[in-house]
């Protein structure tokens, strides 16, 4: 069921939230020790704010947008009161005296939190294998990884361990594992929700958005959580339009691009590569014109992000020093030796890796040849982006590369690991809006996923065409089996 199809549910008295609820939580019981999408789980509180939207309906009390909607929550989101651990044993006993602002309005807008979802440590990776917890499973197919870094949030929602969850997308963390699990996933404009709460990765490129069954969950959960926050200052002060309203505009004469340079990489799988072209003909025939276009600087986009995303890290990671919160290393006698040793203790190595790379970078004899080239290259990758859509509406690309690998496959690899980014990274560099949703399956039935790039603040108009095709074509209709059920 969709956010609105259930809502009309509630509404007629046919299901109550509490059965909702405990549905998703039986299913949690039975089948996520296999799929390992949870951390921290939060049933009871879950069904007592169940039981406070059904008294609420019984009273007549008119329900918020999402009343009753299960919920998982990516666990580098902070939650007043349950454990934040971004997957690592630095904050493996970390419980936040705050709420991140994103899901503060998802209460406020009746939704119900299930629990914190598996993700790679500090949001660093493509696999979700990088988690002090251990690694989460594909639902299509367990011997394989559901991308990440949001891989929990991503295999809770194939998997029916929610109705939809919120993740973080630094490099593709959202789009890549959407793609992987077969759902949607979508990266916000830079500036369109609220960064409060989320803990810092690389500041000038994070942000937070919804994975759901379908793009008018997408739209109806970005509705609630977009807009104007006074606790980041990044957050841009602009209206929020209609979302759902603007789904079911026709996309006729609309221009999509695409991008020459995605489609001759030579890492691209064919079976991705045709599955998208297939996705572009069918667009076609429904009025769209399809438009051939460069952006020369496209495949610079990983160096680019490997020296910007690191460097910032290692700004931002600074703060787990042992004293201000966090792990503290015991038995070390003084203050420079209990700081390096909670480190190292602390962190994972992908971590360190990030964080060595960064501060690298950044050091005096090598900030202009390594951080500074690196700022102006993605100048030039958002000058791209910008005379594109002078001759277009939107940009039509291939999600990831490839379908989900195996687990373990790129483990003794970095450079292989970071390759499932290449087409992603861009929108992030360049700070715009993206969505990934289903578009086949390759010939071992894993999906395939597309991704929209739509201009500034472009949403409506990226969920508006991500819609149009989901109606057109029938992928979406398609769910893991539960043969890995036992
Ligand atoms: N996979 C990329 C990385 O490892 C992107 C991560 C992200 O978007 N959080 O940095």
């Amino acid at each position: 069921m969709s956010i609105a199809e259930w809502r009309t549910q509630l509404t007629n008295g046919n299901v109550s939230a509490k059965e909702l609820v405990e549905k998703y939580i039986a299913r949690i019981e039975k089948i996520d020790h296999t799929i390992n999408s949870y951390l921290a789980l939060n049933f009871e509180k879950a069904l007592l704010q169940a039981q406070k939207v059904d008294e609420d309906h019984s009273l007549g009390i008119k329900l918020p947008p999402l009343a009753g909607i299960p919920f998982a929550i990516k666990d580098n989101l902070c939650t007043k009161g349950i454990p934040t651990t971004c997957s690592s044993r630095m904050l493996e006993n970390f419980v936040p005296p705050y709420e991140s602002t994103v899901t503060q309005r998802l209460w406020n807008a009746g939704a119900i939190l299930l629990g914190k979802t598996n993700l790679d440590e500090f949001a660093m990776g493509s696999s979700t294998e990088n988690s002090a917890f251990g690694a989460t499973s594909n639902p299509w197919d367990i011997s394989r990884v559901p991308g990440g870094s949001s891989g929990g949030s991503a295999a809770a929602v194939a998997s029916g361990l929610c109705m939809s969850a919120l993740g973080s997308d630094t490099g593709g963390s959202i789009r890549q594992p959407a793609s992987f699990c077969g759902v949607v996933g979508m990266k916000p404009t830079y500036g369109r929700v609220s960064r409060s709460g989320l803990v810092a990765f690389a500041s000038s490129l994070d942000q937070v958005g919804p994975f759901t069954n379908c793009v008018s969950d997408a739209a109806e959960v970005l509705q609630v959580i977009s807009g104007a926050d006074c606790l980041d200052s990044t957050c841009l002060n602009v209206s929020v339009p209609d979302y759902v309203g603007s789904l079911s505009k026709p996309i006729k004469g609309l221009r999509i691009g695409l991008i020459n340079q995605c489609f001759e990489q030579k890492g691209l799988s064919t079976k991705v590569k045709d599955s998208v072209i297939q996705a572009s003909n069918l667009l076609q025939s429904m009025g769209a014109e399809l438009i051939n276009i460069d952006c020369p600087f496209f495949n610079e986009g990983i160096a680019t992000y490997y020296v910007i995303a690191p460097s910032e890290a290692s700004a931002n990671l600074a703060r787990y020093d042992g004293v201000k919160y966090g792990y503290r290393s015991k038995g070390v006698d003084n203050l420079s030796s209990m700081t390096s040793s909670s480190r190292s203790q602390g962190f994972g190595s992908e971590v360190k890796r990030r964080i060595l790379i960064g501060t690298y970078a950044l050091s005096a004899g090598y900030v202009d040849a390594y951080y500074k080239k690196a700022q102006k290259v993605r100048t030039l990758i958002r000058q791209d982006f910008n005379n594109a859509f002078e001759k277009v509406d939107i940009l039509l690309t291939p999600t990831a590369p490839t379908t989900a690998f195996k687990a373990g496959e790129h483990n003794e690899d970095p450079l292989a690991m970071y390759l499932s980014d290449l087409l992603t990274i861009p929108a992030n560099l360049a700070g715009l809006p993206a969505i990934s949703l289903p578009c086949g399956f390759d010939q071992v039935g894993l999906p395939i996923g597309l991704q929209f790039i739509g201009n500034v603040l472009k949403e409506e108009l990226l969920l508006q065409v991500a819609y149009q095709y989901e109606q057109a074509s029938d992928v979406m209709r398609n769910k893991p089996s539960s043969d890995f059920i036992p």
